[in-house]
C-alpha cells in the first residue's frame, strides 16, 4: 500500500534552524493549515508539541479543535464558527464588520492589510477597530499582517515593512488610549523569516520552511532545510511490454524494445499531479511510462516499492507550479508513518 513517511529528525532540524534565526523557540508559530501542508495534521501537531512549539496557525476552527491539547495558542485564520470556541483559540479578524459577530471575551488577532490587498482591515480603520473591540469586550491577543512578496527579489517587502512599522506605532498609541495591554505582533512567513536579518516582532508564522522547502530567489542563498515528507508506492503488477507496444491511456509511450514494466499504486486520485505523457517525467531517475492514471502509474523494472516523491520542488518544476501545491494536494487518506 502506498504510504507517506514523515521524518522527525528532518522536521526538528528545520524547527531548530527557524528558532535560531528568530532568536528562540517561543518566537516560532508553526502553520498547520490544510492538513499541515498535506503532511498530516495529527502527526505534525504531535511532532510540534514534542519539540516544544507552543503556537500553531490553522485555517478553521474545526482544525483548531483537533489540536487543542497540543498548543497554548492556536490562531484560526478563517474562522467558520463563533460558538463552541476553546480558550486556546484566537480568531483572526479580517474585516470591521466581523467584530460584531464574535462573542465577548473571545481572543482575537487583528489582521491589518499592509499591501497584500486580500483581507485585513486598512491601517486607517485601526481606531474604529479598537472602538468596536472594546465595545464588544473582545481580547486583543495579537496584531498581524502578511507579506505578499517576501520570496521575490524586489523591494516590496521593505515597502510593506515600513507600513507595518507605522501600524505598530498606531497600535501602541491606541493601546495607551484604551488602557489595553500590548498585543503580540507577528508578520513574517517562512520567506521573511529566512530573508530578514533582524526581526523584532513577537513571533513569526512559518509553514513551508518547517516542512523543508523554500521558494525564494536563489540570490538569497541556500538554506539548509530538509524535506520532511516522502511518498512511496507499491507494485501492483509486472508485465512485459513488447517492442512497439504502447502503455496506458492514449498509449502515449511506445516501448523502443521489449521491456519489463511494473504498475504502482499511486495516481492523481491520491492527489499526485497528473502527468499527461508529454515530455519526459522522471521519478527517482526512472521515466514514468505513459500517462498517470487515477490510481496508478507505470515504471520500468520490477522493484517492489518506489519512492514517488522525495523532493516536491523538483516535481513542482516539471509541472510549472510550486512545492506548496504538490504537497498540499496529497490525499489525507494515504497512510502516514513517522520515522526517526
Ligand atoms: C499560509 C500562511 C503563512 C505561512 O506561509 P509560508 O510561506 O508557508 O511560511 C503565514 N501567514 C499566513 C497568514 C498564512 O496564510
Amino acid at each position: 500500500m502506498a504510504h507517506i513517511t514523515l521524518s522527525k529528525s528532518a522536521f526538528f532540524h528545520n524547527l531548530a534552524l527557524l528558532s535560531k534565526k528568530l532568536g528562540g523557540i517561543e518566537k516560532l508559530a508553526v502553520v498547520l493549515k490544510d492538513n499541515a501542508y498535506g503532511h498530516g495534521l495529527a502527526e505534525m501537531s504531535r511532532l510540534c508539541a514534542d519539540y516544544g512549539i507552543q503556537k500553531a496557525v490553522v485555517r478553521t476552527c474545526k482544525e483548531a479543535h483537533s489540536l487543542k491539547s497540543f498548543f497554548q495558542k492556536i490562531i484560526v485564520l478563517a474562522p467558520e464558527q463563533t460558538e463552541n470556541l476553546h480558550p486556546t483559540f484566537s480568531l483572526t479578524i479580517n474585516t470591521l464588520s466581523q467584530i460584531a459577530t464574535l462573542p465577548p471575551n473571545t481572543d482575537v488577532e487583528l489582521k491589518v492589510d499592509t499591501g497584500m490587498h486580500r483581507n485585513g482591515i486598512k491601517p486607517q480603520e485601526l481606531h474604529e477597530a479598537f472602538k468596536l473591540l472594546t465595545t464588544r469586550k473582545l481580547r486583543l491577543h495579537g496584531v498581524m499582517t502578511h507579506f505578499r512578496s517576501a520570496d521575490e527579489l524586489s523591494s516590496d517587502l521593505f515597502w510593506q515593512l515600513q507600513i507595518w512599522k507605522e501600524v505598530k506605532q498606531t497600535v501602541y498609541r491606541l493601546c495607551k488610549q484604551y488602557k489595553l495591554t500590548l498585543p503580540l505582533f507577528h508578520s513574517a512567513n517562512s520567506a521573511a523569516t529566512l530573508r530578514l536579518h533582524t526581526y523584532d516582532d513577537d513571533f513569526a508564522r512559518c509553514g513551508l520552511a518547517a516542512y523543508g522547502y523554500h521558494e525564494m530567489d536563489p540570490v538569497f542563498g541556500n538554506f539548509d532545510l530538509k524535506p520532511v515528507l516522502k511518498l512511496y508506492a507499491d507494485r501492483i503488477t509486472t508485465t512485459t511490454l513488447e517492442k512497439g507496444a504502447r502503455i496506458g491511456y492514449g498509449g502515449t509511450f511506445t516501448a523502443p524494445d521489449s521491456m519489463q514494466v511494473s504498475t504502482y499504486d499511486i495516481g492523481y486520485g491520491d492527489g499526485f499531479l497528473r502527468y499527461d505523457g508529454q515530455g519526459i517525467f522522471k521519478i527517482g531517475g526512472k521515466q514514468v511510462l505513459g500517462r498517470i492514471s487515477m490510481d496508478s502509474l507505470s515504471l520500468e523494472g520490477d522493484a517492489q516499492s518506489v519512492c514517488i516523491l522525495e523532493n516536491a520542488k523538483e516535481i513542482a518544476r516539471f509541472f510549472g507550479t510550486i512545492s506548496y501545491d504538490v504537497l498540499v494536494k496529497l490525499n489525507p487518506n494515504i497512510k502516514r508513518v513517522v520515522i526517526p
